[in-house]
C-alpha cells in the first residue's frame, strides 16, 4: 500500500492523484483521495482499481481544498472489497478526521478485542480504523496527545497520514519498518511513502519522517513530536529488493543503488560461466546490471515485460498470479538462442514466476539457465503487511536449495546471503530481513496468543 498527504498547495487533490500515480506499484486494487476545503467541508471519492480506472470522469474536480491525503492498497482476501479502501473518514464531536495507513499491526487482534470489549462497532478490516477508534476514545484534550497515546497501543511495521480540519500528521512506526518522507511545496508540504512521488507533484524532498515520529504540518510549519524514546531503523529489506521504485531514495540509500551493488555481491558469491546476463524485468533490471558490471559478462535484453499487466506478487489470488505471469512476459528468442544465460531475479516468493520464466528461456532455445537471486531464500512469513501468506506457500520454507532449484527448473541456482543483502544498504545498518532469517525486529502478539 501506499500513502500521501499534501498540506498548504492549490488543489491539493489533483497534486495526490498524480504522485498516487507514482506509487501504484504498490498497490493497484482500489484507492482514493480526501480533501478538507477552506470551509472545513469534507470532500471524498474511492473506488476499486488502478487510478486511471477510478478517477474516469472529472471526479478531481469535486475534490477541492488545500489539504488532502490519498492511498493505494493491495488487499489480500480477508481485506479486499470496497470498504476497505483507504482513505477513511470519521465523524467526531471534537472534529472529523481522516485516515490513511500502509502496513501491519501485529497486535491488531488485541487491540480489536479491547475495542469491541469497549463498545466499538467496526465497518471495515482495516488497521486504519483500529486506529481512529483508539484516537477517539482517548480523553486526552489535545489531538496530538490522543495520537501519541493510541500510537503507543499498538505495535507493528505502519506509517499513517492523519487529517483534521486544520492539519495534518504524518506517523511512522518505531521500528521503521515502513518508509515514509516529507517534501517541501511552495508554502506547503507532501508527505509519501517514497520519494519518487516527489518528482511529479513538483516537491522538493526535505527528509524520512524518524521511527517513533509524528509530523504535525499545519499553517505554523511543520513540527516533530516522538510518540516513543524507544526507536529503531529496521527498514524492511524487501522495500529495497523488490518493492519501492528504482528512482526512490528510503532512509538515505537509493533503490537502484541499492539492487546494484546487491548484484555485484551477488556475483561474488554466486559466480557462474555464461554468455549473458538477463535481469527479470522490471524490479530485477537494476540488480542484474551489477552482476554484469562484476562478472564482466554482457547484459542483454532476453526478456521483454508487457506493459499494462499487474505484478503478479501483490494480486491476491494463486489461479489470478498464474495467469499474470504468462501474461507479463515475452522471451526475445533471437537474442537468447543458443545462449548460456544468467537469469538475475530480485526475490523468489511462491517459485511461480521463476518456473515460468526458465521454461519460456528454454522453450526460446536458451541452452542453459542460471537463476541468481539477489536476496536470501525466503522462508518465513511476514507480520508487517508484505503479503507473502503462509510458510507452506513459500518455495523455500520447505526445500533445501538443490529441491528449490529442481522445483523451478534450472541448471544452477544461488541465493545472496543475508549479510550481503544487510551491506547492499547505505543507509540502514540493519534492515528487516525476518522473511529470510526469520528474526522478527518486534515480539509477535498474535502468534504469542495462538501458541498459548
Ligand atoms: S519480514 Fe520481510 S517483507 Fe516483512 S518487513 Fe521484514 S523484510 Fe520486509
Amino acid at each position: 500500500m501506499g500513502v500521501l498527504a499534501v498540506y498548504g498547495v492549490p488543489s491539493a487533490s489533483t497534486l495526490i492523484y498524480y504522485g498516487l500515480h507514482n506509487l501504484q506499484h504498490r498497490g493497484q486494487e482500489g484507492g482514493g483521495i480526501i480533501t478538507f476545503d477552506e470551509k472545513g467541508e469534507c470532500h471524498r471519492y474511492r473506488g476499486q482499481g488502478l487510478l486511471s480506472e477510478i478517477f474516469t470522469n472529472g471526479e478531481l474536480n469535486h475534490l477541492p481544498g488545500s489539504m488532502g491525503i490519498g492511498s493505494v492498497k493491495y488487499a489480500n482476501a480477508a481485506k479486499g472489497g470496497l470498504d476497505n479502501v483507504e482513505p477513511l473518514y470519521f465523524h467526531h464531536h471534537a472534529g472529523d478526521f481522516a485516515i490513511a495507513g500502509e502496513g501491519n499491526l501485529i497486535n491488531a487482534r488485541q487491540v480489536s478485542e479491547y475495542l469491541d470489549r469497549h463498545g466499538a462497532i467496526f465497518q471495515t478490516n482495516t488497521d486504519s480504523e483500529l486506529l481512529a477508534h483508539l484516537i477517539k476514545k482517548s480523553n486526552k484534550e489535545d489531538r496530538i496527545q490522543t495520537i501519541v497515546k493510541a500510537l503507543n497501543m499498538i505495535e507493528g511495521g505502519f506509517t499513517f497520514v492523519i487529517m483534521t480540519q486544520n492539519r495534518i500528521y504524518a506517523c511512522r512506526d518505531k521500528y521503521g519498518i515502513k518508509p515514509l518522507c516529507v517534501g517541501k511545496m511552495g508554502d506547503g508540504y507532501a508527505v509519501s511513502s517514497e520519494s519518487c512521488a516527489f518528482e511529479i507533484m513538483g516537491a522538493e524532498f526535505i527528509r524520512d519522517v524518524e521511527p517513533g515520529e509524528i509530523l504535525t504540518l499545519d499553517r505554523h510549519g511543520m513540527r516533530s513530536t516522538l510518540y516513543s524514546h524507544f526507536n529503531r531503523h529496521r527498514m524492511c529489506a524487501m522495500e529495497y529488493i523488490y518493492f519501492a521504485r528504482p528512482d526512490s531514495d528510503i532512509d538515505g540509500c537509493n533503490v537502484h543503488a541499492y539492487r546494484k551493488e546487491a548484484g555485484r555481491r551477488l556475483y561474488r558469491e554466486c559466480p557462474v560461466e555464461a554468455d549473458m546476463v538477463v535481469g527479470v524485468p522490471e524490479s530485477s533490471l537494476s540488480a542484474a546490471m551489477g552482476y554484469a558490471e562484476e562478472s564482466g559478462i554482457p547484459y542483454e535484453m532476453g526478456l521483454v515485460k508487457h506493459k499494462y499487466v499487474g505484478r503478479t506478487f501483490i494480486e491476491p489470488v494463486q489461479s489470478v498470479r498464474e495467469l499474470g505471469v504468462k501474461m507479463k512476459l515475452s522471451p526475445v528468442r533471437s537474442i537468447v538462442k543458443g545462449k548460456r544465460i544468467v537469469l538475475v531475479d530480485d526475490s523468489i516468493v511462491r517459485g511461480t514466476t521463476s518456473l515460468k520464466i526458465v521454461k519460456l528461456l528454454r522453450e526460446a532455445g536458451a541452452t542453459e539457465v542460471h537463476v541468481r537471486i539477489a536476496s536470501p531464500m525466503m522462508r518465513f512469513t511476514c507480520h508487517y503487511g508484505v503479503d507473502t501468506s503462509t510458510p507452506e506457500e513459500l518455495l523455500c520454507s520447505h526445500r533445501t536449495l538443490e529441491q528449490a532449484r529442481e522445483a523451478i527448473g534450472a541448471d544452477s541456482l544461488g541465493y545472496l546471503s543475508p549479510e550481503s543483502t544487510r551491506d547492499s544498504c547505505f543507509g540502514c545498518a540493519d534492515p528487516c530481513q525476518a522473511c529470510f532469517t526469520g528474526e522478527y525486529p518486534t515480539l509477535l502478539y498474535d502468534e504469542m496468543v495462538e501458541n498459548d
